[in-house]
């Protein structure tokens, strides 16, 4: 596979054309603030009476509606969230979308699951960023990066991955390196990793490795530290040299419980049940399950903040954290 880097891609393409970044969220403030500073003309399409609006005024832009920034623009990116896309696209972007300019996602959801169905005398391609957006911007700031995907869906001008490649180095993820991949590849990859392993698989992991603990009568402080704080330091060593330096560095005895004991918490059943989950992924279950729950309010995610707010690991979390306040100077949830 090949990886870009800054010498190999030409951002000069960008220089007279503006780009509308629709949607001043996680990745919009980020990717928005990168692009600026690396000398690339955007303007930021956002509703009014926001905080995100706000937001995106006390970084020093000049919001405008999302109608307005389109037909301003000439690339537009949309990083409104992934459940209302499609309606948007409709009313506020479509009539707007001229022939020869660009449709950018930075996710593949509404394009690979025929949400959005763009009009066809536009290049449409993807920069994704592979990371939150505040560390998107964080990085950038400390002068490094977060690698990055593109794709392309359709290329009208013959350019659109040269516009890609020049659009992911505005972003500032060429600094690390970029991959080329499909909208369906980044679409099933990202819903798989993060149901799975990132999000769903580690939540649920650390929470019932806590509830063991407590259930047992063990201090609810020490079943934090060990089911959640540490982890940090341990996903620390893999990201930086993967399994084996994590395992170089821990205890002949914390090595020797992972391989006896790590096989039998994620075991046969455990890889037939993610095997299970990528089939509703790749069949659009999960995507059709989820526009359902956006669209009848979001009962059952609220439910489940709810519930988790309340849950004995966030408040002894919160006490904890507080003791040790020097190490959580980048807290986002106040
Ligand atoms: P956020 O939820 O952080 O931000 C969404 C933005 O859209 C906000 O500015 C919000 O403004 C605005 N918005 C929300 N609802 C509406 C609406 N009905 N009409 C108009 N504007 C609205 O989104 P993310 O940055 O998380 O996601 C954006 C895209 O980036 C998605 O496609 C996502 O999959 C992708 N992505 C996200 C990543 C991440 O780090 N979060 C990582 C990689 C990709 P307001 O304040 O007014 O609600
Ligand atoms: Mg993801």
């Amino acid at each position: 596979m090949k990886v870009y880097y800054d010498n190999d891609v030409d951002v000069s393409l960008l220089k007279n054309r503006k780009i509308a970044i629709l949607g001043y969220g996680s990745q919009g403030h980020a990717q928005a603030q990168n692009m600026k500073e690396n000398g690339i003309n955007v303007i930021i399409g956002q509703r009014k009476n926001s905080k995100s609006y706000d937001a995106a005024v006390a970084d020093g832009f000049s919001p405008v509606e999302i109608e307005e920034a389109v037909q301003q623009a000439d690339i537009i990116q949309i990083l409104l969230p992934d459940e209302f896309q499609k309606e948007i696209y409709e009313k506020q972007i479509a009539p707007h979308l001229t022939k020869g300019k660009c449709l950018v996602f930075s996710h593949g959801f509404n394009i690979h699951y025929n949400l959005v169905k763009p009009s066809v005398e536009v290049d449409v391609y993807m920069v994704a960023p592979k990371g939150p957006g505040h560390i998107v911007r964080r990085e950038f700031v400390n002068g490094a990066g977060v690698p990055g995907l593109i794709a392309i869906y359709q290329d009208v001008s013959g350019n659109a991955e040269k516009i890609a490649l020049a659009h992911s180095k505005a972003v500032g993820c060429t600094k690390v390196g970029v991959l080329k991949t499909t909208f369906k590849e980044e679409t099933e990859t990202d819903l798989f990793g993060e149901q799975v392993v990132l999000c769903g698989g580690l939540t649920q992991l650390v929470k019932a490795g806590f509830e063991t603990l407590t259930e047992a009568g063990y201090a609810p402080e020490m079943a934090y530290f060990e089911c959640l704080h540490e982890i940090k330091l341990i996903v620390d060593l893999m990201y930086e040299g993967g399994i084996a330096n994590m395992r170089y560095s821990i205890s002949e005895t914390a090595e020797y419980g992972d391989y006896v004991t790590g096989p039998k918490i994620i075991d046969e059943s455990a890889k037939k049940r993610m095997k299970e989950v990528l089939k509703n992924i790749q069949n659009g279950k999960f995507a059709k399950d989820f526009i359902q729950e956006a669209n009848t309010g979001k009962i059952r995610m609220n439910a489940e903040r709810n519930l988790m707010k309340a849950h004995p690991i966030e408040k002894v979390g919160e006490k904890l954290r507080k003791m040790m306040s020097s190490l959580f100077k980048n807290k986002l949830v106040k």
